[in-house]
């Protein structure tokens, strides 16, 4: 017996070499399809790929590498085939392990035992399959050998794998690839060297028959380029479907709002080109949800859509963005009514009959429009103004196609606020401000308004001239003021026994409150509460409230003035009162605006116009408070006109009772 010479062809080594990569690259391919599929649940498919892949591979590379091989060799046909079977079935058990299990050390430790198995056992049914008349000795250092390198290879070559799947970078990936297909080249050839040919003395080796060895080739070539080439369509193909689920909604395949947002930016942001962005909301939706069921909901959304379509012009797209939600963009400039009137045309024919449960529904439908480069000049803003838009048709009456404006926006900082009301209270929010009163005749501070304060953690710190406004249109102001009062009260309390120099305290009272006949029982139910003499307390309730229902402010007066309450009319000057009026009134103080002050020391008229306040009030009997002083020359022109108190910034700005008790305690007040 003699061993047979051994050599290799080594260009066809190289391009063994090459198939091998080739091959781990297209195997990673699929591979990032199976981390895709894996969050849409569809990964059988993926892994069934990515084991053709990887199991085509290992078996080409084996009898790619033979054909270099200086022996001519013929093969059992259905054994060679049948080889094929344990590098496929390893390959998916490996990536099944991978993928479908907890990744730790041993779970790549198990894929890569897996993967060398099978391609050992691919390998020598390989061998099996050579017709050749000769014994095949391996040796047994070599072969496990071979086995070792095809165990620790797979294992790093399958660990890059994953990391790269979660890495994602071309590099990385072209790395895997090329160690992958060395990995399995390696095992290859150190399996092939462990092989010693037996032949006896004698034997010649046959004359390479050409028509059959490229028979082989085609036959191992072909199919595998075939399946290559299948992988890939499908994968791109996949690719395409998640690219199409993406832009798409699921429901009625129409664009989604993501396609939409695309559309949009598409011209807005690089370009600057007008558009018009309309957001479509079936009116009462939710109802029809609940009185024909979510599956003629489904059914009405669907149809609502077919239509949308329809009714849009070609350049632009339709969309739904969420639930019952729609929204168009059409590409171009439009004044306001032009966009009304185009939507109007377009969508009347279209949107108004529904068959949607078997008899004719009528539907409404409102939409709100916002318009590049006037509303909003990216995408985002668009939309959330055209968003704007349609809530405003929806808090006021819907079925109506509405171009928003930037009252829109103070309108859902409104309604923002007043959510926050609430929980403001009980957190403590709120807190009380004091702006001492001067007496001009005593020279001494001996009364208070009390002023509220809201330093929110959303908002911020919000002045009382924005919130109390909303908090009178959306009935909050009760509670508020009731907190008010007792807080202030409280307050008042204190001083009190403390004796403090301020001996009054004056509540703002608004309009809802005041003319609600609440008022007079909260106010006395506090003062109880907090045995605290009605004198003590004053409410400054402005011109416009008294005016808005005159009888029935007379009557409120009349009633707190018989508890013993002050009152006083604040901001005197800029309502509509006549004087007739005031001199119905049974109030105490009158209030100059700071309006009124503000040139007091330097205009004539001003000058003349606050001592006629002042002689006629006097003339009345009230008593006279100048707010909003914040110089000494004001001051000094108001004591000459005969004004009893003063108010502002020149005493002091409004404080929290702590900071007025620190101050007086140290006799920092002017005299
Ligand atoms: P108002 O009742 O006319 O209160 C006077 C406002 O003028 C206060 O503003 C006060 O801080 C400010 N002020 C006082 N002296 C000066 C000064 O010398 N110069 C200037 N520039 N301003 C001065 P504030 O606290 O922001 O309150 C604004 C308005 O909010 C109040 O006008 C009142 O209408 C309302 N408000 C404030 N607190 C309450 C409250 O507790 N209840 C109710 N219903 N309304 C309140
Ligand atoms: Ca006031
Ligand atoms: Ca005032």
């Amino acid at each position: 017996m003699i061993t047979l010479p051994e050599f290799y062809e080594y260009d066809i080594v190289a391009l063994s070499i090459l198939i091998a990569v080739t091959g781990s690259y297209v195997t990673l391919t699929m591979n990032e399809r199976i981390v895709h599929s894996i969050i849409r649940g569809r990964t059988n498919i993926w892994l069934i790929t990515a084991a053709l892949s990887m199991g085509l591979t290992i078996w080409t590379l084996h009898f790619v590498s033979m054909m270099a091989f200086s022996i001519p060799i013929q093969y059992n046909i259905s054994l060679t085939i049948i080889s094929m079977i344990p590098a496929i079935l390893a390959a998916y058990a490996a990536f099944y392990i991978l993928y479908k299990t907890s990744r730790r050390w041993w779970t790549f430790s198990a894929a890569s035992i897996t993967i060398s198995f099978g391609s050992v056992l691919m390998h020598y049914i390989g061998m099996m399959s050579i017709i050749i008349d000769s014994d095949i000795i391996y040796n047994p250092f070599y072969r496990f050998l071979a086995i070792s390198t095809a165990i620790a290879a797979s294992y790093a070559a399958i660990r890059f794998f994953y990391y790269f799947t979660q890495k994602r970078d071309v590099r990385l990936k072209i790395i895997a690839s090329l160690l992958m297909g060395t990995a399995i080249s390696g095992m290859h050839y150190i399996g092939m060297y462990s092989a010693d040919f037996y032949v006896p003395e004698g034997f010649v080796i046959p004359e390479q028959n050409q028509s059959s060895s490229d028979m082989l080739v085609v036959l191992i070539l072909l199919p595998a380029i075939m399946i290559f080439l299948f992988i890939t369509i499908l994968s791109f193909l996949d690719r395409r479907t998640a690219m199409q689920l993406a832009y798409t909604d699921d429901l009625t395949n129409l664009p989604n709002r993501r396609s939409l947002e695309r559309f949009v930016h598409a011209r807005t942001t690089p370009l600057n080109l007008p558009i018009a962005v309309v957001i479509i909301d079936i009116d009462n939706f939710k109802w029809i949800n609940e009185t024909y069921g979510y599956e003629s909901g489904n059914e009405l959304i669907i149809e609502f859509a077919s239509r949308l379509k329809k009714a849009i012009t070609e350049n632009s797209i339709a969309a739904r963005i969420e639930g019952n939600k729609f929204a168009v963009a059409i590409p171009g400039t439009f004044s306001h009514q032009e966009i009304r009137t185009l939507l109007t045309k377009q969508f009347n024919s279209y949107l108004k009959l529904f068959h949607a449960f078997g008899e004719p529904t009528p539907i409404t439908f409102s939409a709100g429009v916002a318009l590049a480069p006037e509303h909003g000049s990216n995408c985002n803003i668009l939309i959330l103004n055209a968003e704007r838009a349609l809530r405003h048709v929806k808090n006021n009456g819907k079925n109506e196609i509405v171009v928003y404006n930037s009252n829109f926006h103070n309108q859902d900082m409104e309604r923002h606020i007043a959510m926050s009301f609430r929980s403001a209270l009980e957190n403590g929010e709120f807190y009380l401000c004091y702006q001492p009163k001067f007496n001009l005749h005593t020279g001494k501070i001996d009364s208070a308004e009390v002023l509220v304060r809201w330093e929110s953690p959303v908002h911020g710190f919000v002045s009382p001239s924005k919130f109390i406004p909303i908090a009178e249109k959306n009935g909050f102001i009760f509670d508020l003021t009731n907190w008010i009062l007792n807080e202030a009260c409280r307050q008042m309390k204190m001083w009190q026994r403390d004796h403090h120099l301020i001996e009054r305290i004056a509540v703002n009272i608004s309009a809802p409150m005041f003319l609600s006949d609440r008022l007079i029982e909260i106010v006395k139910h506090t003062l109880q509460t907090y045995n605290l003499n009605a004198r003590h307390l004053e409410l400054e309730i402005t011109e416009t409230s008294i005016m808005q229902q005159f009888d029935n402010a007379l009557k409120v007066i009349d009633a707190l003035k018989k508890e013993g309450v002050s009152i006083s009319l604040d901001d005197f000057g800029t309502g509509v009162s006549s004087l007739t009026y005031l001199k119905m009134l049974p109030i105490h103080i009158l209030k100059i605006d700071k309006s009124f002050i503000d040139d007091v020391h330097t205009s004539y008229e001003d000058k003349a116009l606050v001592k006629m306040i002042i002689q006629l009030a006097k003339l009345f009997g009230l008593t006279i408070i100048a707010e909003g002083v914040e110089k000494e020359e004001q001051l000094n022109v108001l004591k000459e006109l005969g004004c009893d108190f003063i108010q502002g910034y020149f005493i002091s700005r409004p404080e929290r009772a702590e900071i007025l008790d620190a101050r007086y305690e140290q006799k920092e007040y002017r005299s």
